[in-house]
């Protein structure tokens, strides 16, 4: 059996096509095992519902006109391909468990590799993506707005971070 500390450095180390490749690896061997799971699919379902929530004040805030703006300018906006590193195996895991394709979209060395023609593909992003918010977002919108988006955020994040603990401990009996 794996311990606590190989599983860690198994999910949340290397590089994000090596983490890519073993979320669909362990979608492929365990995705069906997992679905039977019903306190992982339940909290799923939570994590997935918080998303639309975080979301709707997203698209209330306008910041989806807004980030297409700054990703048009000369320098471009803030998905870079550091970021992309900052996806673990588990949080893409979710993803593919949540019915996203998750394939890379460029092998650009600039861009993250998620990021796709109408934005980041992934529905459940990493703690760093969803807690940037940028001086443009910040300088744009009233402190209610911003105090709100926070909250939907930290909603969803702690949800997330239940879920990852569920699957660190269904791989720890499993893996
Ligand atoms: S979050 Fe800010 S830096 Fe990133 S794309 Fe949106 S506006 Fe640009
Ligand atoms: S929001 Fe999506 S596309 Fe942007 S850096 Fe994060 S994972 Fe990549």
């Amino acid at each position: 059996m794996a311990t606590r500390s190989d599983l860690y450095a198994f999910f949340y180390s290397g590089d994000v096509v090596l983490k890519l490749a073993t979320a669909h690896d362990l979608h492929a061997r365990y995705g069906e095992f997992l679905v039977q799971q019903l306190d992982i699919m339940s909290q799923l379902t939570v994590v997935l519902a918080d998303e639309q929530i975080s979301q709707a004040q997203m698209i209330t805030m306008g910041m989806g006109e807004t980030c297409t703006q700054c990703a048009n300018r000369q320098g471009g906006g803030c998905c870079s391909r550091f970021m992309a590193g900052e996806n673990d195996v588990l949080q893409l895991l979710m993803n593919l468990l949540a019915g996203v394709q998750v394939v890379i979209q460029q092998e650009d060395t600039v861009e993250c590799c998620f990021l796709g023609e109408a934005g980041c593909i992934l529905t459940l992003k990493p703690m760093f993506c969803l807690n940037y918010n940028c001086s443009h977002i910040k300088e744009e919108r009233d402190a209610a707005a911003l105090s709100l988006l926070e909250r939907r955020t930290g909603d969803l994040l702690r949800k997330q971070a239940v879920l990852e603990q569920m699957l660190l401990d269904f791989f720890y009996k499993y893996l």
